[in-house]
């Protein structure tokens, strides 16, 4: 149950300019509506507290110039915050203004969530760099099959928030539905315009949030299977998603040496459910021993 915390928006975040320039090459928009901050720290605490009574080991993804950081530091507290951010300028700016704040300089992508989770699962927040929303996004299901991730509310392009929930047979159905709806209960929160973003990026954006299944209930719904296995089977099916997997996964069950059996053969990825594509995986895999 959510615990009730009050957070509304103060101070407008404070921009880089003036200080230094945004890199593009590291998809740095930063947030410069102190609402949309607002907002957006509302819906991680919805997320976060759906598992956790009390909101501890937050792990924030990229705080940039600290537009999310210093709202979370203010509802929260820095002891209970975790910031990784490759830029070493962002962190100096964040060294000044919370000095009692953890700050991990690293790539996002080379770090363990395990060892971050000292004595509970993770929720994790991020105004994403969106050159590499789906390596994080992985990682993040990685983590929560381990047990160090429960929650994730993260933006990212509107498009690939659209993927992330949608449902079988409809356009945007694809590889991030369905291995993302097998690891969690995905929302799409709401819709974020360019205005918000300094400099102001060329896509709106969305507010995602994922509530990872716990991992007795994941290895349930995996049944088995080994996601890599899952990952390879979605990921080849939905290369061609007109047509039937009979042509689309040829070759990869030519490479096992399986025959897809009819029942399969006839179908075409889009109209799959997610828990048909683990049945799919065990019927050309097996089972991981
Ligand atoms: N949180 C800030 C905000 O909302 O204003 C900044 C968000 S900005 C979209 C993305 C942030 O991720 C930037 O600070 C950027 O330097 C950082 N970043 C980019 N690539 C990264 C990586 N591979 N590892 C860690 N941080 C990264």
């Amino acid at each position: 149950a959510s615990t009730s915390v009050v957070i509304q928006a103060s101070a407008t975040p404070q921009l880089p300019s003036g200080t230094y320039r945004p890199k593009q090459s590291l998809g740095q928009n930063y947030l410069k509506d102190p609402n949309t901050v607002a907002k957006i720290v509302r819906a991680f605490h919805q997320d976060a507290s759906r598992y956790q009574p009390t909101v501890e080991e937050i792990v924030e993804l990229g705080p940039g110039a600290g537009a999310l950081t210093d709202k979370l530091v203010e509802v929260y507290g820095a002891s209970r915050l975790h910031c990784i951010e490759i830029d070493e300028r962002s962190i100096q700016l964040l060294e000044q203004k919370h000095p009692t704040l953890k700050i991990t300089h690293a790539d996002v992508l080379q770090v363990d969530y395990s060892d971050m989770a000292i004595e509970r699962p993770l929720v994790v927040i991020g105004n994403l760099p969106y050159y590499i929303t789906s390596q994080i996004l992985f990682a993040l299901a990685d983590a929560a099959h381990v047990g160090a991730v429960s929650s994730a509310t993260v933006t990212m392009q509107w498009e690939v928030g659209q993927r992330m929930v949608a449902k079988p047979k409809t356009k945007d159905y694809g590889i991030l539905s369905v291995v993302f709806q097998l690891y969690a209960d995905v929302v799409c929160h709401f819709k974020i315009p360019p205005t918000v973003f300094y400099p102001k990026p060329a896509v709106d954006s969305a507010l995602i949030g994922l509530h990872f299944y716990s991992p007795s209930l994941l290895r349930e719904r995996l049944q088995g299977v080994a996601p890599v296995q899952l990952r390879r089977v979605v990921t080849t099916a939905f290369q061609q998603r007109r047509k039937t997997l009979r042509n689309s996964l040829k070759k990869l069950c030519q490479q096992e040496g399986v025959e897809l059996s009819e029942e399969w053969a006839v179908q075409r990825p889009e109209e799959l459910t997610p828990e048909d594509f683990v049945a799919l995986t065990k019927s050309i895999f097996g089972t991981q021993s």
